[in-house]
């Protein structure tokens, strides 16, 4: 006789405010795809005051992990058990798994962003590139701290502030053979000699139309530009990149494969990250 088991597979989201977040859909379509019946993902308000409250509740109600959004990625740190060395060297952790009470913090939005170049932008030999970020917030540091361990040649950071750049800049320190350079974002910035340009600000966020200042009349074909800004996926600035010919890599591919990488971390199973994509390409076209 098959065995009774009532009580699901507890997976979800913390964040403040989270209710617009629409993550619940592609992992619940993967969920689905794969016939994992007894799994639910669910979205949870947790004001940043009751944030270790609502890691002990992980515990208690036996979840097998959830992802972190705004505000909690770096104040959960304090309240696992074990970070990796990735996420560690980040500075952030976006997921949790919950292995029988012992909570491992991760960050895969670097990594989602990784998967992405490979398979979207089909960009595997990184030790000869150069790439410049625009921005140095948590998205520009998981993804510097990524392409520095696939061991790029250069990376060069720009930034408004100039106190959180040269943090970034003195955490990738560690990196030995790496190029590092710091701009102070208060002029337009020349992108010459870049490969890959990666916009990790809002600037351009929807209903905003603004542009980053950067000098566009330099960008090539030969040149990847990426925006972190997965809604609408082709940003004002990717649509001003293209008509100066260059190729574009959209933030959608990044939030399907961080999702996809927490996913398979909590229930051993790859997800079609096809139907994940789908599922928000759906959401974002109705919404
Ligand atoms: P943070 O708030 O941590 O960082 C924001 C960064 O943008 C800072 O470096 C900030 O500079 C800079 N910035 C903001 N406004 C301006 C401006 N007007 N001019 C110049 N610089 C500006 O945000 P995140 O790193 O979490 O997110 C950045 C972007 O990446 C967002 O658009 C977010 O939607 C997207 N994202 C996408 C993900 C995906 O999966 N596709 C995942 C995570 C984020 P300063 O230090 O000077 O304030």
């Amino acid at each position: 006789m098959k065995e009774i088991d009532f009580t699901p597979k507890l997976t979800g989201l913390f964040g403040h405010p989270v209710s617009e977040n629409p993550t619940v859909l592609m992992i619940e379509s993967a969920f689905k795809s794969l016939k994992l019946d007894n799994w639910r993902y669910i979205t949870l308000d947790v004001p940043a005051d009751n944030l270790k409250q609502a890691i002990d509740t992980i515990r208690l109600f036996k979840m097998r992990g959830v992802h972190l959004t705004i505000p909690h990625k770096v104040e959960a740190m304090k309240y696992v058990d074990v970070i990796t060395k990735e996420a560690e060297m980040i500075g952030a952790i976006n997921t949790i798994v919950n292995d029988n009470g012992k909570l491992t913090g991760y960050n895969t939005d670097g990594k989602g962003f990784m998967t992405s170049l490979q398979k979207d932008a089909k960009i595997v030999e990184l030790k000869s590139k150069k790439a410049m970020i625009l921005g140095s917030g948590g998205a520009a540091r998981a993804i510097a701290v990524e392409l520095a361990i696939e061991g790029i040649n250069s990376l060069t950071i720009v930034n408004r502030t100039e106190k959180r750049g040269l943090d970034l800049i003195n955490d990738l320190k560690r990196f030995d053979d790496l190029n590092l350079n710091f701009i102070l974002w208060d002029h337009e910035i020349d992108i010459n000699d870049i490969d890959i340009l990666i916009q990790a600000t809002s600037i351009g966020l929807y209903p905003n139309k603004d542009l980053p200042k950067i000098k566009y009349d330099q960008l090539t074909q030969n040149m990847l530009t990426c925006d972190l800004i997965p809604n609408p996926a082709i940003t004002p600035f990717l649509k001003k990149c293209e008509s100066n010919n260059a190729r574009l890599l959209d933030g959608l591919g990044m939030l399907v494969y961080q999702g996809a990488i927490a996913f398979e971390l909590w229930t051993k199973r790859s997800p079609s990250t096809d139907i994940m994509k789908r599922s928000l390409e759906t959401f974002f076209q109705n919404n």
